[in-house]
């Protein structure tokens, strides 16, 4: 992977860019009962071991505009319950929306803190409690903004077979990624939720310093 760095009117984002097509294939699948609802659940497995989710419901193959989530791993929200961030509200939501709308994807990837891990999401978490924000605690421990590729989402999302999707995000570095790996995104949903006080300044840096659209909060 390569290091870029991408500039618009009012903010410079260090990111990588996706390297070549990753090593995944179709493992494993089941129905998975959930307090949401049923899911056909599919994992995909990496050659370096890593395993990816995808949660289906309905019956999407061939089909265009299937709603769709990609949401990257955040063990500190989703297991441990931090309200730092607004990732396990977000997850909630898409999973509850597929469901409601009898159709859609929701692609679970493990790229903790961004990519850059759980080690070292909570290095970057000590650096914020001195009173850095989010983009600053990362850049002053020599990481990226945001490590998170899109290549194994695109290859998931192909081998369901969706034709396109419209994908409920607020992160255009994922639309991009998603593209650029062949998958077409024929419209963004926004994602945009109540989250607490300390959530709503993590989400307000992410718009201010990364790109994200969504209203201002
Ligand atoms: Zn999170």
């Amino acid at each position: 992977m390569a290091l870029i760095t991408e500039e618009s009117a009012n903010h410079k984002t260090i990111v990588t860019i996706d390297g070549p097509a990753p090593g995944i294939t179709r493992y494993s699948e089941t129905i998975l009962p959930t307090e949401f609802g049923d899911f056909q659940c599919i994992i995909y497995r990496r050659e370096n071991g890593d395993e990816e989710v995808a949660m289906v419901v309905g019956d999407v193959s061939g089909k265009s505009d299937v709603f769709c989530r990609i949401h990257s791993s955040c063990l500190t929200s989703e297991v441990l319950n931090s309200i730092k961030c607004d990732c396990k509200k977000q997850l909630d939501a898409a999973l509850q929306k597929i469901q409601s709308l009898g159709c859609g994807i929701v692609v679970y990837l493990h790229q903790e803190g961004r990519g850059i891990g759980l080690g070292d999401k909570i290095r970057a978490y000590a650096e914020q409690a001195k009173g850095r924000d989010t983009v600053d605690a990362n850049r002053v421990l020599g990481l990226p903004d945001d490590a998170r590729t899109y290549a194994g989402a695109a290859y998931i999302l192909k081998d369901i077979g969706v034709t396109s999707v419209s994908l409920l995000t607020n992160n255009p570095l994922k639309i991009k990624g998603l593209e650029k790996n062949g998958v077409v995104v024929s419209r963004r949903i926004p994602h945009l939720l109540e989250a607490g006080e300390i959530a709503n300044n993590y989400v307000r840096v992410k718009q201010d310093r990364m790109g994200h659209l969504g209203s201002k909060i």
